[in-house]
């Protein structure tokens, strides 16, 4: 433990400065958070192993989703209309598009439901559960390089333990032209500031990769044909609800639904959507100062 990190993964720069200590996990287990002086990138240290991981993602890690209400649903629905608004505008009817690091599969389900031949990958959901959804890694031989359109990545890469290796291997899948919109949590944002450890898209261990602007920056600039159209530090699919679970921890939707034995207690759901809608003007405004909870990029293969 009094080990400090070795090389930063995005830029490779070495020792790395101690930005917070004594951060516990679920099993006894006690991470620190090493901030690179490179590119600022921030790792967790160390890095939970294998067997930890699995003890973590527990069976029911993605399983948890089947007892989605319907309020639920149709909260899911509302919070991806501008996402799916805008890949309707970009992609013909009908185009290939992965969602990496699908979890329970409810974005392919609904891209699926607009027409699209959508696919879900995740390393973390039982084989065979449908014939859309791919249990795997981004290299998996069964995804055809060159083949996908678009390749949604939502709150993926700060699990990741080689982000730069894998992003390249998923820009690979895109067809030239092909677009990723990807997002991550910003522990660059006033949220951090403000509640610390507290603060809900930490999840250490499971996140060992903590993204600033200048560092996601750092790791796209890596990858080969890549150009960045767009960025922002809010999305209507994570901002609210980061602020909200990082002031009440317990709404968490997924244990909620394993305390209640799969069911979501409607008077919780609401009160979750209620201080959503309370959460949304802080939000807003950190968004406005570049400071939001998550930093979501729209980026593009280009030819050549
Ligand atoms: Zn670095």
């Amino acid at each position: 433990m009094t080990e400090q990190p070795g090389r930063c993964r995005i830029c490779g720069a070495q020792s790395p400065e101690l930005a917070l200590a004594g951060l516990p996990g679920a099993f006894q287990d006690t991470y620190s958070l090493y901030r690179c002086r490179e590119c600022s990138f921030v790792t967790t240290h160390p890095l939970p192993g294998e067997d930890l991981l699995l003890r973590y993602y527990a069976p029911d890690y993605w399983v948890r989703g089947k007892g989605r209400s319907r309020v639920f649903d149709l909260l899911f629905r509302a919070r991806m209309a501008g996402l799916m608004h805008r890949l309707q505008k970009a992609l013909p009817q009908g185009a290939r598009v992965l969602d990496w690091g699908c979890g329970d599969g409810a974005l392919p389900a609904l891209m699926r439901g607009k027409g699209f031949e959508a696919y879900g990958l995740d390393k973390f959901i039982p084989a065979k559960v449908s014939p859309w959804l791919i249990q795997g890694d981004i290299g998996d031989d069964r995804l055809e390089k060159g083949s996908f359109a678009a390749i949604t990545c939502f709150h993926l890469l700060e699990h990741l333990s080689d982000p730069v290796r894998d992003l390249r291997l998923a820009f690979d899948l895109l067809a030239p032209g092909g677009i990723m919109i990807l997002e991550v949590p910003n522990i660059s944002s006033l949220g951090f500031q403000v509640f610390g450890t507290r603060w809900q898209p930490l999840e250490i261990p499971l996140h060992v990769n903590h993204f600033t602007p200048a560092s996601l920056k750092y790791l796209i600039g890596q990858i080969d044909h890549l150009a960045l159209e767009k960025a922002a530090t809010f999305s209507w699919r994570t901002s609210a609800s980061s602020i909200v679970l990082s002031l009440f921890p317990k709404l968490a939707p997924g244990d909620m639904r394993r305390r209640n034995r799969g069911r979501h207690p409607l008077s919780w759901l609401l009160a979750y959507l209620f201080l959503q809608i309370g959460a949304l003007p802080f939000a807003t405004a950190e968004a406005a100062l570049n400071r939001g909870e998550v930093l979501r990029l729209w980026l593009r293969k280009y030819d050549g």
